[in-house]
């Protein structure tokens, strides 16, 4: 089981993005809402939707960024970052 936070204010997409405990994004969040411990990243999404209508799994938790050009990926991280 992973511990898993929800990101309270939205990115600039209108997201929340759903982090793991060990995400490197989540040091720099400072209004994250704790979700529990789920077994999978979708379980967590599940749960974040019933606060944030617009939760998203990070794509590192989610190991989306596997499948993301790099590009994709510096756009996501600046939009998480404001
Ligand atoms: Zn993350």
């Amino acid at each position: 089981m992973t511990k898993y936070y929800v990101r309270v204010k939205p990115q600039l997409t209108g997201e929340n993005a759903v982090h793991k405990e060990t995400c490197p994004f989540l040091d720099d969040i400072k209004l994250k809402k704790y979700l529990g411990e789920f077994s999978t990243c979708q379980d967590a999404i599940n749960e974040a939707s019933r606060f944030f209508h617009h939760s998203k799994g990070c794509p590192f938790c989610t190991s989306e960024h596997l499948s993301l050009q790099q590009n994709q990926l510096r756009t996501w991280y600046r939009f998480s970052l404001t």
